[in-house]
């Protein structure tokens, strides 16, 4: 059943050959029971290596149930290992990170029998071998005499044609020596037994055939038995191990090192840690500007000016004017008023807006630039108040939700359009200048019950502006009887803005935007107003005015309430302030360019910069902790190469068994991927726990920042997957020199 025919094989040692085996012609047969004998260095193992498909000869053929192996392949190899030998070495060779059960199945998972069967069959040559009652200990717990049975269960529990066993007894004292011999001989019974031993003694005492070598050659040969020409069909089944026994090698392997894995993993989740705080403080900020998009910034209205610039259009955004081409030496002249769009708020779009559905909105304002002149009472005198020093500002979100925005002091909310407060900041200051004109002496102290009550004055178009011949005078001379006949307003609290987003303000007064309703109601039905719109003139002087400037004076002094120059849409949800861009939308939809309206939104603008800038503080930081990913990487190679040094007698053990150089692979790309894999779930552990320590400091520095960090387990699943797959990448190329190397020379090893 096996013929060496010729045989051949040269080492080549410094670039010289050296002849191992020269024409060995041997032929052996099922039953037999041969020994090989010789003195150290004749060849023999070189021999069985040969014989066992583990080292290839140099020429000859050698040829397997009659079948020539000239023309094997490397799965040709890995497969006949598997299924027609069975190796019994010297030194044992058993995965120690292994139980003896785990060591005799190895051979049964690379030819992929299932778990069961293969439990099964273990257990039969175990107990055939004598060893039922240790199948759960490590091979270094045992005796040599034991880890001898365990190595020939091993070789048994495939049921191959052949036992290879090179100087089996060699380690063992002579009794059991003798028992291990036996126990070779029982099992061989049907099989072919080829036994390296140098002692001659054991050859004539258990062998059925005695083939001696010298320098290479076979010098002597007693007699072979009968031939038994039993020509079993050759037809083995190629081997492959599943990735979960290389997870299972590989697991076990790192549990006899779990310091050293533990320690490693720890280095190589600094990356993901980095990684994964700058993820969840972002993620923190980002939830926290939708919070105050969606509580805070909701009831800020949308606004729809009157000019704004394009966007969405060829120059989309654009602040600074790229031409598109030019020659080298003109100069490129550009209107920047190009790139304005002027929003045509004519009555269809008005109309369209007031048709909208009035559950989306709460209240739509129009702001005309009407200036209101107030007075106010100094030491008994009336007189005008500075408004550029004043900061006479309306409320931007609705009347019913200042309380929101704004903390009262004294006093109460303003609820009619007579009702003003005095706005102040947290330390209750208030400009000098504002106080002033008011009309208080800021060289005094000055009380909440002082200004609570104070009255203000706004003069109506009628009885400020006097006719005179052709031009309207200021009734300035006057101005306590413009007082007393124009709207008195009242100071009723005094506030402090609690959210800074909808107050741009220290202090000044804040009024009701109803208020310029009303007034706009009056003044536009004055009498100047009614000169004014009938004549190009100015009613002032009689200089003649552009369209522009006669539209610009005629809203200033209040006779405008037809062509806005700003609407506010205000609203209570994100999903109705989507609803009122839809409704914009629709109008568009069949506007030509120029008749497009286009709206801004406030909040969502504010909430798109901070957005912004997180995403590309994100993108800074990521890259910095991406670094220490690579170094992870890189170190994670050099632990695996470190691993493959170590593990080198495996791998001469799983290529002994019809392991591949696949399988080599596979079982160090598994332990780079469990490294890989702890240290992304050891990193996510630790971003997640050190995210208390950071939401507890940084809540120190801002009640705001309570939940800065947040994690995102979509994130932290990723980050995992990532270091898995970066730490494989890592383990590529020692996992390629494991798979290489040379299964003789990974069995030397000790
Ligand atoms: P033994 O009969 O003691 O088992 P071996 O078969 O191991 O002898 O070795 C036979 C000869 O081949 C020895 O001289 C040994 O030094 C040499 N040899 C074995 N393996 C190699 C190798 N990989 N490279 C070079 N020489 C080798
Ligand atoms: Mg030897």
């Amino acid at each position: 059943m096996l013929k060496l025919k010729n045989i051949v094989k040269d080492y080549k040692v410094d670039d010289r050959l050296f002849r191992a085996l020269n024409n060995v012609n041997i032929e052996m047969n099922q039953g037999e029971f041969v020994a090989i004998l010789g003195p150290s260095g004749c060849g023999k193992t070189t021999l069985l290596n040969i014989i066992g498909g583990l080292d290839q000869y140099t020429a000859g053929d050698l040829f397997i149930n009659g079948v020539s192996t000239k023309d094997f392949k490397e799965k040709d190899w890995n497969a006949y290992r598997n299924h027609s030998i069975g190796f019994v070495f010297q030194s044992y060779n058993l995965i120690n990170h292994l139980s003896v059960l785990d060591n005799v199945e190895l051979g049964m998972t690379l030819s992929g029998i299932a778990p069961e069967d293969r439990k099964k069959r273990a257990l039969e040559v175990l107990d055939k071998v004598g060893l039922s009652s240790h199948i759960d200990k490590r091979p270094t717990k045992l005796s040599g005499g034991e880890k001898q049975r365990v190595a020939i269960a091993r070789a048994l529990v495939n049921n191959p044609d052949i036992i290879l066993a090179d100087e089996p007894t060699g380690a063992l004292d002579s009794e059991t020596a003798r028992e291990i011999l036996s126990l070779i001989q029982e099992v061989g019974k049907d099989k072919l037994v080829i036994m390296v031993t140098h002692a001659k003694m054991y050859a004539d005492e258990f062998a059925s055939r005695t083939i001696e070598l010298k320098d290479g050659e076979v010098i002597r040969e007693t007699s072979k038995s009968e031939i038994i020409t039993t020509h079993r069909e050759y037809n083995p089944t190629h081997t492959s191990m599943s990735f979960l026994t290389a997870l299972k090698l590989s697991f076990n392997n790192l549990k006899t090192k779990k310091l050293r894995t533990i320690i490693t993993a720890l280095a190589a989740s600094v990356g993901i840690i980095g990684i994964g705080l700058v993820l969840s403080i972002s993620n923190g900020f980002r939830a926290q500007i939708s919070d105050i998009e969606s509580d805070q910034l909701v009831n800020l209205p949308i606004l729809i000016g009157r000019e704004e610039m394009q966007v969405g259009f060829e120059r989309a955004g654009a602040t600074t004017y790229v031409p598109e081409e030019y020659e080298e030496n003109e100069i490129v002249i550009y209107d920047p008023s190009e790139d304005v769009h002027i929003n045509q708020l004519s009555t269809v779009f008005i109309e369209h807006l007031e048709s909208m559905d009035e559950d989306i909105f709460t209240k739509i304002h129009y702001e005309f630039g009407y200036v209101p002149t107030i007075l106010t009472e100094r030491d008994g005198t009336v007189e005008m108040m500075d408004l550029s020093k004043v900061g006479f500002s309306p409320f931007i979100v609705p009347k019913e939700t200042i309380s929101d925005y704004y903390t009262l002091k004294a006093g109460k909310m303003p609820e009619t359009s007579t009702e003003v407060v005095l706005l102040m900041d947290q330390w209750n200051v208030v400009e000098q200048e504002i106080i002033e004109a008011l009309g208080y002496d800021a060289s005094q102290t000055l009380y909440y019950e002082d200004v609570l009550g104070k009255e203000l004055f706004i003069a109506l178009n009628d009885d400020l502006y006097l006719k005179q011949g052709e031009i309207y005078i200021p009734n300035y001379n006057n101005l306590d009887i413009v007082a007393s006949e124009g709207v008195t307003v009242t100071i009723v609290g005094l506030i402090e803005a609690s959210d800074a987003g909808v107050e741009y303000n220290n202090s000044g007064v804040k009024y009701l935007y109803e208020l310029k309703e009303d007034l706009l109601l009056v003044n536009s039905q004055s009498d100047i107003c009614t000169l004014q719109e009938s004549q190009n003139q100015s009613v002032f002087d009689l200089v003649n005015l552009t369209e522009t400037e006669k539209e610009q004076l005629l809203s200033y002094i209040g006779c405008n309430t037809t062509d806005p120059f700003l609407i506010q849409i205000y609203t209570d949800s994100v999903e109705h302030k989507e609803a009122i861009k839809e409704h914009i939308a629709i109008y568009n939809e069949d506007q030509p360019i120029e008749d497009k309206v286009f709206e801004t939104d406030l909040a969502e603008a504010i909430g798109d910069t901070l957005s912004t800038l997180i995403t590309s503080i994100s993108v800074v930081l990521t890259a910095f902790a991406s670094i220490s990913l690579v170094v992870s990487s890189i170190m994670i190679g050099v632990i695996i190469y470190i691993s493959v040094l170590e593990r080198t007698k495996e791998i001469g053990i799983i290529r002994s068994l019809g392991g591949s150089k696949r399988d080599i692979g596979r079982v160090f790309n598994a332990e780079s991927i469990i490294i890989g894999t702890f240290a992304g779930l050891l990193g996510i552990l630790i971003t997640y726990v050190l995210t208390f320590p950071i939401n507890s400091i940084a809540v120190n520095y801002d009640d705001a920042l309570a939940n800065v960090a947040q994690v995102n387990v979509l994130h932290l699943v990723g980050l995992v997957v990532i270091s898995g797959l970066l730490t494989f990448i890592g383990g590529l190329i020692p996992s390629r020199i494991a798979a290489k190397k040379d299964p003789v020379e990974a069995l030397r090893v000790e």
